[in-house]
Order: C-alpha cells, then structure tokens, then sequence
C-alpha cells in the first residue's frame, strides 16, 4: 500500500498516545485533515495503563521545597517509592540538578502558578471533549481519598491545603478511621487522617477511553499509520517526517511522542531534558475490595484505582531511563504494601505493568513550537499528568497550529526554559 494513506495532510502527528489523540480531536474541530504515526498502535504505549485519574488538584510539581533532603532517605530502599538504579546515576545526574533548582521557592511557586493555569484550562478542555464524543459513560465521579499514617504525615500537607484553599478546591478533612471508615469501609485501622476531594474525576478505564477518543478521530477522517518515524526536517514552511516506510511532507507537525519526544527534538536543534520517571502497577480484572472512591498512599508513592469491574495498584518512580528491562519487584512491593493497608485485597490473578512517564525537571510539559522549526510543535512531558492534561492540550496546540486563540500563556511550556 502506498505511503501514507492521506495524501497532503494538513498536520502530522507523531505519537497516538492520550495527547497526540486529544491533539488530533482537537485540531479537526478546526478543520484540519490530521495522518496520526504511531510505531506501537494507538494509545498502547503508557497511556494505556495508567491509574486512570484526571487528577486536576494535584498542582505541586514533584520538585518541593525541601525534596533534596528526604530523596536520599527513599534512595536508600531500591524498591522504595522513589529510586535510581545505581547505574543510570550518571545519566541522571544533569536532570537531577535542574530538578534541584526546580524545587527552589522561586521556580517552584512559578512552576505551581503555570501548573493550576494549565489545570484549570484542561478542566475546561475536558468537559467539552466529553461532550463532543458521548463520553460520559466514560467517566466517575467517585472522588480522591488521600491517606495519611500520622498526625506528622497529614501536617506536612499544609502547604499543599493552602494551595488548594487558595484555588478554590474543594476538600474535606478527615480525623480518625471512623471518619474515614464512612468514605472507603474496609481499610486498615492505621490511617489517623484523611483529605477528601469530592471532585475528584477518574476514567472507567484510559486505554478504553483513549481508544474511544480515536475511533472518533478515525470516524471523523483522520488517517492513522502504524510506523516508526526515523527523523525529522524542517523543510520551508512546513516540515518533513522520515519513516522506515518513506517520508511525508506537511505545512504542521507535532510531536507527541511521549517519552521519546527529544529524540525527534535533536534533530530539529532543540535539546530538551526529557526523562523518564518510569512507573508499576498490577491490575486484576475482577475487584476483591469494594473501592468507593480514588485511593491515593501518598507517604507510600501509590494508588488504588477501579478500573472497568477489576482494579489497578499502581505508582513509584524509578529513573531508570528508557533502555532498561522493568523491574517488576516494584510492583509487587506496592502490591503487598496494598493488601496491608487493604486486608481483603487479593494478590494473586493480577497482570504486572511498567510505563513510562514522560517528564521535565519542573513537572511541567513542553507546550510550544520548535525554536527553530516555527511549524512544528512540541506536546509532551506530562509526566504524572498526561491523561489529566491531555484535552488542554490538545486545545492549545491546535490554537498554535491555528494560530488563534486562546489567550494562554504558554512561555513557562517553552522548549528552551532550562
Ligand atoms: C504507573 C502510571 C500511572 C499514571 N497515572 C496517571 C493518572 O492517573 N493520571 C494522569 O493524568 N496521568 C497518569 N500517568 C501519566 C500518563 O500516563 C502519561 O503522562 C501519558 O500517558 C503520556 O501520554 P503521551 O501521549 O505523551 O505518551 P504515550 O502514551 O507514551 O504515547 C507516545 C506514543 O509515541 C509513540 N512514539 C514514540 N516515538 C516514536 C517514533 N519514533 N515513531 C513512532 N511512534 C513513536 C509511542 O509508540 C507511543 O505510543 C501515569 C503514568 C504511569 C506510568
């Protein structure tokens, strides 16, 4: 069959994860003919096994205040919420600086200004989307159970409750586990505090919901080709994409390919520090917990989640780059953490999962044109994100490739902030 199925596409994108989907639902709204390339299928890559929360509270960047000196008590347990495999401590160790700088007061109040702009933009983004598609049998509206262990633990969210407070998001505290007890039955006795947020959003399932989004784009005469993009030029106006099946020439290009995304920015003279905060999870197909609500062990780094009629354990960060084999004692640990703090929790019939989160030193993403390439535009580096954000910006870039509104400000998303 020739290559690609559509001739003269208006835009490429590269990458049919979350964002590249919501990009093309997004860039259609406008007019646009879109060809999605995605070596893997569509949204089969790390958008397909995530915890399924539109977490649109979470504003904190990873990068706190203070972080610098609790990582090293985490790096100490290889299996801990947060760790580095001993050899990729040297490739990481450039990113790991400007992580550092990224948690001084200054960039990180910057970085929570950016991050609650672009959450409250996706809120909207989303609510329209689910909309257009019929997508509300996609959604729950169940609310987020954040635990605590300690009267210690639930303190040291204070900042992040002032932050929410000042947003205007809604939340409850919850003192003692009888109190918890009303919202989620059946966990261990152990938690002494709790945050509530009721409007908390979760998908029924992402890679269901991912997938629904692109039989629309299909439905609505998008083309899609299952390759491997090789290169990219800048070509005029406009840009050329190489693929191991030949090339393809188009006045816009995005790249959305997720973690892999500065690769493809090298070549147009952008280096981007682009990293992968991998993470785990196991997901059972049928649930042996009643979950009410998103479960979310903070001082753990994982979250329980419904996921269709089944469940999802799942969290961790491991910076252990792109190359490496997972490590799927990791999500056993969170399994077994899981199953202490919900007794009836079975362990066995699960499948094991690693994903990988594509990541930027401030937990912000890339949303912007190429520095040199004004006609191709970046969309990546979601890290926890990408599922919450994706509708925001799929909006955004369409409005850059249309160059029309919004009016967003989108220079903390610049490629060269670093
Ligand atoms: C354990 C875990 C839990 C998470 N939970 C949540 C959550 O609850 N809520 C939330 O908002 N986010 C969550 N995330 C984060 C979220 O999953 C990601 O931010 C999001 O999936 C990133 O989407 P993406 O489209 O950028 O990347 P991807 O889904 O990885 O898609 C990128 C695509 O680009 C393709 N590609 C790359 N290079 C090339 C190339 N050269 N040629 C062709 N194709 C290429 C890949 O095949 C891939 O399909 C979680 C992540 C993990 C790992």
């Amino acid at each position: 069959m020739s290559f690609p199925s559509m001739p003269n596409p208006d835009v490429v994108i590269i990458g049919a994860g979350i964002i590249g989907i919501n990009c093309a639902l997004a860039l259609q709204a406008r007019g646009k003919r879109v060809l999605m390339l995605d070596r893997s299928g569509i949204a089969v890559e790390t958008s397909s096994g995530n915890a399924g929360a539109f977490a649109f509270p979470e504003v904190e960047p990873l990068a706190t205040p203070g972080i610098m000196l609790k990582a090293p008590k985490w790096l100490l347990d290889p299996l801990g919420p947060l760790s580095i495999p001993p050899a990729y401590a040297p490739k990481i160790a450039p990113w790991m600086l400007r992580f550092w700088r990224a948690s001084w007061r200054d960039r990180y109040d910057a970085s929570v200004t950016a991050q609650a702009a672009l959450m409250t933009h996706s809120r909207r983004a989303l609510d329209r989307v689910i909309a257009d598609v019929g997508g509300e049998a996609f959604i729950r509206r169940e609310g987020q159970l954040q635990l605590f262990q300690s009267p210690r633990a639930f303190a040291a969210t204070e900042r992040a409750r002032t932050r929410r407070e000042e947003l205007g998001i809604p939340f409850d505290v919850l003192d003692g586990p009888d109190a918890i007890a009303e919202i989620q039955p059946g966990l261990s006795p152990r938690f002494t505090h709790a945050i509530f947020t009721p409007t908390w959003m979760n998908v029924t399932d992402p890679a269901l919901w991912a997938r629904h989004l692109a039989a629309k784009v299909l439905e609505r005469g998008a083309a899609f080709e299952p390759v491997t993009v090789t290169g990219l030029q800048r070509d005029g106006a406009g840009a050329t994409v190489l693929t191991e099946r030949g090339r393809v020439r188009a006045p816009h290009v995005v790249v959305a390919a997720g973690a892999w995304s500065h690769k493809l920015a090298r070549d147009l003279g952008d280096r981007i520090p682009l990293e992968t905060e991998r993470g785990y999870n196991t997901t059972f197909p049928t649930a042996s917990v009643d979950i009410k609500t998103h479960l979310t062990f903070s001082e753990h780094g994982f979250v329980v989640s419904r996921i269709g009629d089944g469940l999802r354990v799942g969290g961790a960060v491991e910076l252990g780059g792109l190359d490496r084999p997972p490590n799927y004692a990791r999500a056993q640990t969170l399994l077994n953490k899981a199953a202490e703090f919900l007794p009836g929790l079975e362990k066995t019939g699960g499948t094991q999962w690693m994903g990988y989160r594509p990541s930027l030193p401030d937990s912000l993403p890339v949303i912007g044109r190429a520095a040199h390439a004004p006609d191709v535009v970046y969309a990546f580096g979601h890290g926890h994100l990408g599922l919450t954000q994706s509708s925001g910006t799929g909006d955004l870039v369409a409005a850059l490739v249309d160059q029309s509104g919004p009016q967003f400000d989108l220079k903390p998303f610049r490629a060269n902030r670093f």
